[in-house]
């Protein structure tokens, strides 16, 4: 992919591909200095730019419901997928050997895959999203009120860091594209060419709606100038710039959404159970080389500060200069290459410089910051740098090393006596990303890891009970939180469906039940149901209506249905058999029937038998029991069409139904949701 003539990167805005004004700055290769591209973004229009997005693709997403944008994040990926061998191909120029480069690319489209599913898993197919129960406000129930978030109607503006072009991007785009709203991406101008192709290749597809995602490759000109009160800005880089736009005039009158990740002093602690000869020193040992020469330590996650007890800083620093000695290092297109070159000549020289700072407190054990040991490439001319170690012996009287990040292959060792003073060395970082400890000993995991967690937004407990299935300290997961207080930027992303959410406007709808559902597409407690004479369980999803209602018979339980619950399941629990010993308890008057069996009860009251649309009972939600039921009770149910989710591409849908279960003076004996799936379309009557 690198040619002769270097490519003049385009930025696509307004629906085309343009180049910047000028011919730009010139990006060169990690490994060899060829140039491989130019990237200039003079002359862009930003604020034509943003207004695109805003009134082309906002609203064209916010048409589609929830599924169908994460049906759209599916086929996104597996287009993606399909090229991905032409994005590892670039991604060399970046520094990055193949298992970098997988982290970056494959980790891109996965967590793609991984939203993709978990949307349709765990959100409703619908346009807005409730957030918690409803809220009754009045004693008569016709007044109440419900939280629920709606897709802000602005744009998100991702400023990306150079390390990781396609991961950086697309952990960032599937939340946004999810909760509906369109992307401006800005990636750092060092590696954009990658970010450009993957864009590229995004737009090609034609699976994105017009105004969905535009990308400026060069700088950022004026574009915050004009983020508005709508717009969300995502921040990935140093915390010295991000602390400047945070502070950018716009963002602040119009209170944007900002979201910051910046450097973080990340640490890993070795517990003081974790003696040399233990799994767990060696798996640390393990994970801090690999956390070091990894993307050559150019990761936000990358462990800084290595924590470990006083007697064992020998063994370690022993230990990782041996694996240090067989590390290749090396052009990253080299097969047998481990670890390859920092991101550019500018960035090793800052990383050099950072080096210096910290070898005021501390002393370099392993590693030669000015030559590094080459089994392939051009020391010169590629940004090579060897891991360099350093042991700080007075770290609670040190400030660079807990302060200064230096971006590359570098981590320091610092010794520690007791845990408390573990604990206290980590929270010097002043907030960071991720923390591990290494230990096999539970009360040692827990006084650390709560010790640690209000500085972190992730910690990981490593030991020989995992070791295998481990992700590792590094990685970030679709699933799980990413970001970090203080230091670490004090944003959030990712966290599975919670990162959708900082897409989304949570609002607080207070008004009469009936039109509440009406609002939100869902049935909420007070509103009124709707009765007609065909069993709900007889319509299919398209005819079913949310506040569709059946109100059931009664059915009167007897001692003799507690007793035959009792002996048929086995459960004979005193409170249903043991009149005395259920009277001496404070919850009981006597006897009581088991809460499995009213909720039978409740199931033989509302079920339809025949076989007709409703396919399968695939479990219930919030099952609460709230008042006992005795012999003699009258059983009632009211069970009401809550919610209606129409799956895709299959032949039925999910239906939650409130499900209510009354005695014979009104009060609710029972609640929870029943969850079935229905299909879309009666079949043939039998
Ligand atoms: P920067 O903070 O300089 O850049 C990050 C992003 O911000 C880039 O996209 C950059 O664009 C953009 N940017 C810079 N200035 C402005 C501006 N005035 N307005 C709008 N956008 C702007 O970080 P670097 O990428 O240069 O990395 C520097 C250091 O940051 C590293 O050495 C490391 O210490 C830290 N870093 C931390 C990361 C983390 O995740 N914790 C990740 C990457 C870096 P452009 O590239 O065009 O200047």
């Amino acid at each position: 992919m690198v040619t002769d003539r270097p490519r003049r990167l385009e930025s696509y805005v307004a629906g085309v591909w343009v180049r910047g004004d000028k011919d730009g700055v010139t990006l060169c290769d990690a490994a060899t200095g060829a140039p491989v591209a130019l990237v200039d973004s003079t002359g862009i229009d930003f604020a034509a730019a943003l207004a695109y997005g805003r009134e082309k693709g906002g609203p064209a997403l916010r048409r589609m419901s929830l599924h169908e944008r994460a049906m759209m994040l599916k086929m996104l990926a597996q287009a993606l997928m399909e090229r991905k061998e032409e994005f590892y191909a670039l991604s060399t120029a970046t520094g990055a050997t193949r298992p970098d480069s997988w982290i970056d690319i494959e980790g891109g489209i996965g967590t793609l895959f991984s939203y993709a599913s978990k949307a349709r898993r765990e959100l409703p197919n619908s346009r807005v999203l409730l957030d918690g129960d409803v809220e009754p406000l009045s004693r008569d129930g016709t007044f109440s009120a419900q939280h629920m978030l709606t897709p802000l109607q602005g744009i998100a503006v991702h400023i990306n860091a150079f390390n990781f072009p396609c991961w950086g991007m697309l952990e960032k785009l599937a939340p946004t594209l999810i909760a509906g709203m369109p992307a401006i991406i800005k990636p750092a101008s060092q590696t954009a060419y990658l970010a450009e192709l993957l864009v590229r290749r995004i737009i090609e597809t034609g699976l994105l709606p017009q105004g969905a995602l535009q990308l400026v490759c060069g700088s950022a000109g004026d574009l915050l100038d004009h983020a508005g009160d709508q717009d969300v800005v995502t921040f990935t880089g140093s915390s010295a710039t991000g602390r400047m736009l945070k502070a950018h005039p716009a963002i602040l009158k119009n209170s944007v959404r900002f979201t910051m990740e910046a450097d973080s002093l990340n640490a890993a602690v070795l517990g003081l159970d974790a003696a040399p000869g233990t799994e767990e020193f060696d798996l640390f040992a393990r994970e801090v080389f690999r956390e070091m020469t990894s993307k050559a330590g150019q990761k936000c996650t990358a462990i800084r500060r290595v924590i470990v007890p006083r007697a064992h800083c020998d063994a370690l620093v022993a230990a990782l200069g041996e694996r240090f000695a067989r590390l290749p290092l090396g052009a990253p297109a080299d097969e047998n290459v481990r670890m390859g070159p920092l991101a550019s000549l500018g960035q090793r020289e800052e990383v050099r410089a950072r080096i210096r700072d910290l070898a005021a407190e501390a002393e370099i054990v392993a590693g030669d910051p000015t030559r590094p040991q080459l089994v392939s490439g051009d020391a010169e001319a590629g940004a090579f740098l060897s891991p360099v170690l350093l042991y700080c012996d007075r770290p609670s009287a040190a400030r660079a090393v807990h302060d200064i990040e230096a971006f590359g292959p570098v981590s320091t060792v610092m010794p520690y006596e007791t845990t408390d003073d573990a604990i206290e060395l980590v929270r010097r970082g002043k907030g960071s990303l991720v923390t591990s400890v290494f230990t096999n000993d539970p009360d040692t995991a827990q006084e650390l890891v709560i010790g640690m967690a209000p500085f972190h937004g992730r910690v990981l407990i490593g030991n020989r009970l995992s070791a295998k299935s481990s992700t590792g300290h590094g990685s970030p997961l679709p699933g799980l939180v990413h970001g970090g207080p203080g230091r670490a930027g004090g944003g959030e992303e990712l966290g599975g469906m919670r990162g959708v959410k900082h897409y989304m406007q949570r609002t607080a709808v207070q008004g009469p039940p009936g039109l509440i559902s009406a609002v939100m597409g869902r049935w909420i407690k007070g509103a009124p149901g709707r009765h007609e004479s065909e069993h709900p369980f007889r319509k299919s999803l398209a005819e079913l209506r949310t506040g569709d209602q059946l109100v059931t018979g009664t059915r009167v339980v007897t001692l003799e249905d507690i007793e035959h619950f009792a002996d048929f399941t086995g459960d004979t629990f005193y409170a249903h058999m043991d009149e005395e010993a259920a009277r001496a308890n404070p919850f009981f008057d006597g006897r009581v029937a088991h809460g499995y069996l009213v909720v039978s009860l409740a199931a033989g009251l509302f079920v339809d038998p025949a076989p007709g649309p409703v396919l399968a009972n695939y479990g219930v939600d919030g099952l609460r029991f709230l008042a006992p039921v005795y012999p003699g009770d009258a059983l009632q149910v009211r069970l009401t069409c809550k919610e209606i989710s129409p799956r895709m591409n299959t032949e039925y849908g999910e239906v939650r139904w409130d499900c209510c279960v009354t005695n014979q003076t009104g009060a609710t004996v029972a609640q929870y949701d029943v969850l079935t799936m229905v299909a879309k379309a009666r079949g043939e009557e039998k």
